[in-house]
């Protein structure tokens, strides 16, 4: 077995093994959170948490908590949608140009903010060699989806001859040219990232026919050593590899924290691409950020960090509607030609536009 499958064996999966860390309050509560959300912490990022801060982001992000039983209203069991736009199980149409294709369920760990986080889990099984072949057909019919984005769950916690079925499947229909990959294994199970799995995506991409990787990392304390190296194989490798990850109370609605994190994200050549607005996703709501707040951060790092280190901002609309992005308003139109902006240090500039 290979030493990530051993870690994987490790994760702390029960209220009892965490005890060993922290002592739990409303134990009994926490216990009925996990009766429907799984629980599951690597044993390198168990290592990255300082148990000794009850706010610890790390710990915020993975430690469950009874806050979850929670629920308001406007929260949902599908907060994007996935199933409105689903022609064929395991796969979401919504963008006429990619398509979702859920590989598996199962993550290495569980975010507690997760928006799929009632389909997460070993307990729903992932696509059967029919489903497979059905999708295949999916992609054969549709010459006009060109990008194939594995997500779940976790794609990277398959084994390597899964995923090659997988590679070599979508590899096999001449209209796909990029596949993607989304998955939080660089982050929390670094050592996944094996020269195995790095051979195998150099056999299935070449320079018309990349595979991007968008990974997630939320805090900038979550780049450690491991987590360098294992992203500098994927760049080395001729992998793209951007992050995307949600705006989170306590962990990183903060400036100076997501500065921090887009910073050294652009130094391991990993490249910001979207901070979205926490989904509405059932007892999430103690991590939600108020939209203007999101706004008014993303405002004040305009013009002061590096613009190849800074992500787009975006809401996915409830109901399968879409994502769009979530901006300070810089323009207002005076005339047909006359404009007054905003420049990123504050000031109102007059901009005329030529006549003709
Ligand atoms: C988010 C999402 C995508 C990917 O969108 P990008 O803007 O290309 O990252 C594709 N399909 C669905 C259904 C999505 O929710």
């Amino acid at each position: 077995m290979q030493q990530w499958q051993i870690e994987l064996q490790n994760c702390v999966r029960t209220v009892d093994e965490l005890e060993q860390y922290l002592s739990i309050e409303n134990k009994d509560r926490v216990r009925e959170v996990l009766a429907n959300m799984r629980l599951s912490i690597t044993p390198h990022t168990l290592n990255l948490i300082d148990f000794k801060n009850p706010n610890d982001p790390i710990l915020l992000m993975c430690v469950p908590s009874d806050k979850e039983l929670r629920f308001s209203p406007e929260e949902r069991v599908d907060p994007i949608g996935d199933e409105a736009k689903s022609p064929i199980p395991f796969l979401t149409h919504r963008y006429p140009d990619r398509v979702l294709v859920y590989a598996t369920f199962f993550c290495s760990l569980f975010c507690r903010f997760c928006f799929r986080r009632t389909k997460t889990g070993e307990a729903t099984p992932g696509p059967s060699v029919e489903d497979r072949d059905r999708i295949v057909q999916y992609l054969e019919k549709h010459p006009e989806v060109d990008e194939v984005i594995l997500t779940g769950g976790d794609p990277l916690t398959l084994l390597d001859d899964q995923l090659e079925d997988w590679f070599s499947r979508l590899r096999s229909v001449p209209t796909v040219s990029r596949i993607r990959v989304h998955t939080r294994v660089p982050v929390n199970l670094p050592s996944r990232i094996t020269n195995s799995l790095i051979e195998m995506f150099r056999r299935y991409s070449d320079a018309t026919h990349p595979i991007y990787i968008v990974t997630h990392f939320n805090h900038p304390r979550e780049i450690a050593a491991e987590n360098i190296e294992a992203i500098a194989k994927l760049v080395d490798a001729g992998i793209v590899v951007r992050n995307q990850g949600p705006l989170l109370r306590g962990v990183n609605d903060d400036p100076v924290i997501l500065e921090m994190l887009f910073k050294k994200l652009a130094n391991i050549r990993v490249v910001p691409y979207y901070l979205h607005q926490l989904d509405l996703a059932k007892g999430t709501n103690h991590f939600r950020v108020p939209i203007e707040r999101g706004i008014e951060i993303m405002r004040e790092l305009q013009g002061q960090v590096t613009g190849i280190a800074l992500p787009r901002y975006v809401v996915d609309l409830p109901g399968g509607k879409g994502k769009v992005p979530l901006m300070h308003r810089y323009t207002q139109k005076q005339t047909d030609s006359n404009y007054t902006i905003e420049s990123p240090f504050g000031e109102c500039v007059e901009y005329h536009e030529p006549n003709d």
